[in-house]
This record gives structure tokens, sequence and C-alpha cells, in this order.
């Protein structure tokens, strides 16, 4: 039985009773008026354990209701027949503040929230600041604890005066509310041998303004067991699945026990895909296999890479070809992302009451092929294609990626 094929009466014991008692899921409102229906694709909301073919009603740049059939009586329509209708996307790990175009870019991925992090330190946070301002969707920044930002040639604390810890902790009190956490970049090529200092500075920052860390790993000096040893409930590891030596899994293809033991005390993983050295297929398939798989689903957006194929519903569509259901894959990028950073508290759901954020998504079946970051390539018989994107109950854009 399709989805499409479920009645309204088949809907609403998928839902359950409990998901409506009180919850304004079938609320119809005082003169039916909505600003905009989103009608007939299959919903799906992880945060609610909602996965049904409804109807979405907005009014006031809120999620108004959701019923199998909701009467557009003038408001504006969009057809989301075969689609799916999803939060708005969160992507918790991009770098879309370097060139002007990113942020529209990634809103026709679906994308309506997103962070970027540390590409700026303390001397160059003012361009976030404004990039971050200037975005239409809900975003921030991660302060790069190296005082410069991303350096190219030797890294931003290869030099590790560059790790200031009062001039980051100036820039943060400067900025609350739009720096949410800081970032530290571990490799080798970025902190040479001095990594531990580098986490114990930043660690030192973030915990004084009680913020989140997010640590860049991969081709770390430290083995990667040790930096995770020292990691505390709430703190990111991106790049989760970056290559071995020194992954989170060890020669023999398990996953190390400092990754589960971080886990347990509540350190979050996410996945970071980017383009070089972050990503391989071999360790995801080890991981995925032990069930050792990501909080958070995220990119690592650049222009570049977005030239190359790396938007957040592809990322999300090599989830898949792993085996993870596609409910778990978006919680990914909406539910979990949202846990991640209180800023984005009461988005990444489809909640009566939300910021009216969408993501209406096509997932086509076909032959399709995934590519890691070391060219290594991964087959996959489906794949996610952004459709429309309404951002505060506005429909600001359609499709993303065409073609097949
Ligand atoms: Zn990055």
């Amino acid at each position: 039985m399709s989805i499409r094929s479920h009645n309204r009466r088949q809907v609403m014991t998928m839902l359950g009773a409990a998901a409506f008692a009180g919850s304004g899921l079938f609320a119809k409102t005082p003169g039916g008026r909505h600003d905009l229906v989103i009608k007939g694709g299959r919903v799906i909301d992880p945060a609610r354990g909602v996965d049904a073919v409804l109807d979405v009603a907005v009014s006031g740049g809120r999620i108004a209701a959701l019923a199998p059939e909701i009467a557009p009586e003038g408001a504006a329509l969009l057809d989301a027949g075969g689609k799916l209708v999803l939060p708005g996307l969160i992507d918790i790990h991009t770098h879309a503040t370097v060139d002007a175009r990113s942020a529209a870019m990634m809103l026709a991925d679906g994308v309506t929230g997103w962070i970027e992090t540390g590409w700026q330190g303390a001397e160059t946070v003012d361009q976030g600041i404004a990039a971050v301002r200037a975005a239409p969707q809900t975003a921030a920044i991660l302060l790069n604890i190296g005082r410069k930002g991303v350096m190219t040639g030797a890294g931003e604390t290869m030099d590790l005066s560059l790790a200031d810890e009062a001039a980051a902790r100036a820039a943060i009190a400067a900025h609350r509310g739009v720096v949410i956490g800081v970032k530290a970049r571990l490799s080798r090529g970025i902190t040479g041998d001095h990594d531990l200092e580098v986490l114990r500075r930043a660690q030192t920052v973030a915990r004084g303004a009680g913020l989140p860390l997010m640590i860049h790993v991969g081709d770390t000096f430290t083995p990667l067991g040790q930096l995770l040893d020292l990691l505390k409930r709430g703190d990111i590891v991106t790049h989760m699945y970056a290559p071995l030596p020194n992954a989170i899994i060890n020669a023999d293809g398990r996953v190390i026990p400092e990754a589960i033991a971080a886990r347990r005390r509540g350190v979050l993983f996410d996945w970071g895909h980017g383009t070089r050295a972050h990503v391989v297929w071999d360790v995801v398939e080890k991981a995925v296999a032990q069930r050792f798989l990501p909080d958070t689903v995220s990119t690592d957006w650049t222009i570049a890479g977005a030239g190359q194929g790396v938007n957040l519903p592809t990322v999300m569509s090599a989830m898949l070809s792993f085996g993870v259901p596609l409910d778990r894959v978006i919680a990914m990028a909406t539910q979990n992302a949202a846990r991640a950073f209180p800023f984005f508290r009461g988005r990444g759901t489809l909640r009566p009451g939300a910021p009216a954020d969408l993501a209406v998504l096509e997932l086509r079946r076909g032959v399709y092929e995934f590519i890691d970051n070391e060219g290594g390539r991964r087959p996959g018989v489906q794949k996610l294609f952004a459709s429309a994107t309404v951002l505060g109950g506005r429909i600001m854009a359609r499709g993303g990626e065409a073609g097949a």
C-alpha cells in the first residue's frame, strides 16, 4: 500500500490519538483563512512522529494546522503532491559567510537555518556577523579559536599565540546571541603538534561563556580517542567519518571505545561532508554497520563544494544509501540539528505554532552515485531533490538541483 492511498481514518490511526490531544494538529482556524496551504504532500516531522499525507496550513508566518484536507479559501497554494514536506532543513556546519551568493543557494536546497562554523575568529568576526544578518534564514556563528579565523597555508593555530583566549572571550561578549559556540580545527596541518593545547584553550573559552564547542577531527597529531575523552555533554565532533588513521574506527574496523563513551556522555557527532579528507565511505559503512550513526548531517558547505554537488539533500541521500531509514535521516537535518543549539529552539518541527519554515523535497528513484572525499563511489537507488522552500510562511525558492 502506498502512502498516498491512506484514507483519513488510516492517517489518524497512524498518527495516534496522543498526537492530537491538545496539539492543534487538526485545529481549524476561525474563519478558515490561511496565508498558504501546502497541499497533498507526504509530511514527515520526526519530532512529532508524523509521517502521513497531509495538508499544511500557514498563517502569520507560523504553522497553523496539519490535516488530511484543508480548504484553501483564498490562501496561496503550493502543490506538494508526490513530494515530501519537511521542517526546513538546518545545516549546522557551513561556510556560508564567505561568498554573498551562499545563503540564497542554500535556501534553494531547502535550508532554512544554518551555522557558519568558524570561518571567522575574533579579529574577523564582523564580516561573519554582517553575512548572517544579511541572510534571509535563521543563521549564527561559531567563533574560531584562531584569532584570524581560517587561514590558507599554515593553519590558523599553527602559531599557538593565535589561539587567543582573551580575544575570543571579548568577541563572544560583544556578539552574544549571534556567536553561539566555539570552533577548533584540530588537524595536524592546522595546529601542528599542539592540538591538545588549542583544544584546552577553546574549551576554556566555550565553558566560560556557557557555549558548546565544535571540534574538527581527522589527521590529528593526538590520537582521536584522547581528544574525545576531553569533550563534554553538548560538544560536537564534526567530520566524524574522517579516514584512517585516527578515525572513529580502528584498524580492525571497530568503533573506538572512546567514541562510544563520548556519545554516552552526550557528545554529539556530526557528518561535515566537505570536499577533502573529511568523509570516506569505508569508514561510514563500518560505523553504520555498528549503528554508530550521526546525530546531525551537515555539508561543510562552500561555494566550491556546492559546485561539486555537496548540498544538504545530496548528503542526506548518501546516508540513505547506507540503509539508514528516511525519517532518521530527516531527523538529523531537522529535529537533532535544532536540539544541538538552543539558538534553534522551536524550529526543526512542524508543530502548530512553530515558525513556518519548510522544505519540500522530492525523493526520486533511479540509479545514483555518491562520491566521498577520496573519489570513492557509492551506488544509491534514491536521491532527494529540493523542490520548494518556505521561509517564515513565504515561498522563497523553488527547485535547487535540476535534472536526475
Ligand atoms: Zn568546515
